[in-house]
Formats: structure tokens, C-alpha cells, sequence
């Protein structure tokens, strides 16, 4: 089986997952009950995978789905205001092919990147509880054991998903400095390989692409432009921006 082939497969076995039944129950309520903006759609309702080609050699790793972006569309960020920053950020450094991204039809295709996330159901209030970050924390490491050929920099965005992808990280085969690395933007640190069949990685701290951040002006289009742009040089492709 290809590399291509390994990813779709274990794409569609999280896509069937049932092991946290908070979560479970919330994305599935929030399907049904559906925002009045979106009555006359069919939301997804499950586990969100993977989105971008499996010899990436960047990964952007969020927290979890949005309960009314990728728990509706089905896709990592597509179809709400955070998404609508961080894909125009994307398609401003040359790492995506359109700076939208409305559904999974809508021909968006990214460039050597993937976007995944440590919680692939939407939780409550945007908050997994450790436990459900410890029951999901399997699937992204078999998904880095899976990408480890091509991957050599991730972009993490925000504290949270910093600190549930350390430990996923520590499982998946690479070395966690001790003290542990701090979250911050622009923050960067070289992780060790801690077993065979690794490289380095580079790992990148942003600030989370959530409103509350990029309406504030605490994060803006520029800055999270440049972490991107260094992040994917750090993974030996060739941003057009900063
Ligand atoms: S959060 Fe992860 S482990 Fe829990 S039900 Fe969803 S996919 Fe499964």
C-alpha cells in the first residue's frame, strides 16, 4: 500500500471513530440542531481527518474542529472566519491554490502541506477534556508515523494545541526537551529524533486564527504570513511571501 493509500485509509477509519461519547453526542446534537445560517445543509457530524497531500513536508496543527466549520463541512477549517484566515494566509505565501475555502468540492488543493489537529471531533466550548485529547491522541500519531518520510516542520496554532501535540510528538518517535518547550508566537524549537526512521523537526508556535485573536488585531494576515513562510522554508519548500 502507498504512502497516498495508508492516509486515505486511516482518513476514513477516523472518520468512523465512536470512542469519546461526549463528543460524540455533541458533534452529532450540533448536526441536528444546525446554526439558522446553515438550516438547509447536511453537516458532516463526525470526526474531521486530515486535509493535504500525504508527502507533505509541513504540517499546521490546530486544537480541533469548529462545531459549525469542519464539523459541518468535513473539512480541517473550511467554512468559518478562522479558516477564511488562515487559507488566505495560505494562498498569500503560494501554499494553496485559492484563498477560500467554502466546502470540500471547492477544488482548494494545498501545496506540500497538511492540516490536521490533535482532537478530531468538535468539543463543547472548543475545549476537549484531557481525557478525550488522550483517547484521540492515537490517531495523529499513527497519521506522523504515516507522513515521517516527507514531514520536517509543523506550525502549531495556539497554546492549547501546542500542549496536546508535545506529548503526541513524545509517542510518535521524537524527543521533547526538558523543561518543555514554551507555546509563543514565532516560537520555534528543533525536536530530536527519538527512535529509528525519524528526522528533525522543526516545530513553529502561532497565535490561534480564531476571531478573538485576528479581530483584536492580535494576530494579523502579516504575522501569520511570516511563521508560515518560515515554518514551510523549515520544511525545504519555497513560500512566495515574507
Ligand atoms: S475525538 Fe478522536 S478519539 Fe474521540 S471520538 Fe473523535 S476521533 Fe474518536
Amino acid at each position: 500500500m502507498s504512502v497516498t493509500e495508508a492516509v486515505a485509509a486511516l482518513d476514513r477509519e477516523i472518520s468512523e471513530c465512536r470512542a469519546c461519547p461526549r463528543l460524540v453526542e455533541w458533534r452529532e446534537q450540533v448536526a441536528i440542531e444546525k446554526r439558522a445560517a446553515f438550516r438547509d445543509q447536511t453537516y458532516w457530524g463526525r470526526p474531521v481527518p486530515g486535509f493535504g497531500p500525504a508527502d507533505a513536508s509541513m504540517l499546521i496543527v490546530g486544537l480541533a474542529p469548529a462545531a459549525h466549520g469542519a464539523n459541518r463541512t468535513g473539512r480541517m477549517f473550511t467554512g468559518d472566519r478562522s479558516g477564511d484566515v488562515l487559507y488566505a494566509a495560505l494562498h498569500a505565501v503560494g501554499l494553496a491554490s485559492q484563498p477560500t475555502a467554502v466546502h470540500p468540492g471547492d477544488g482548494l488543493e494545498l501545496y506540500g502541506v497538511r492540516i490536521t489537529a490533535p482532537v478530531h471531533c468538535a468539543p463543547p466550548a472548543n475545549k476537549p477534556t484531557p481525557a478525550e485529547r488522550d483517547t484521540c491522541r492515537g490517531w495523529l500519531e499513527r497519521e506522523l508515523d504515516l507522513l515521517s518520510p516527507t514531514v520536517r516542520s509543523i506550525m502549531v496554532l495556539g497554546g492549547f494545541g501546542w500542549q496536546a501535540l508535545l506529548p503526541v510528538l513524545a509517542g510518535a518517535g521524537w524527543s521533547i526537551p526538558r523543561p518543555a518547550p514554551k507555546f509563543g508566537h514565532g516560537a520555534s524549537v528543533t525536536l530530536q529524533p527519538s527512535g529509528p526512521g525519524r528526522e528533525p523537526l522543526e516545530l513553529f508556535g502561532c497565535y490561534h486564527v480564531s476571531q478573538q485573536n485576528t479581530f483584536t488585531g492580535r494576530l494579523t494576515p502579516a504575522m501569520l504570513e511570516q511563521v508560515l513562510a518560515d515554518a514551510a522554508r523549515a520544511g525545504g519548500l519555497s513560500p512566495t511571501g515574507p
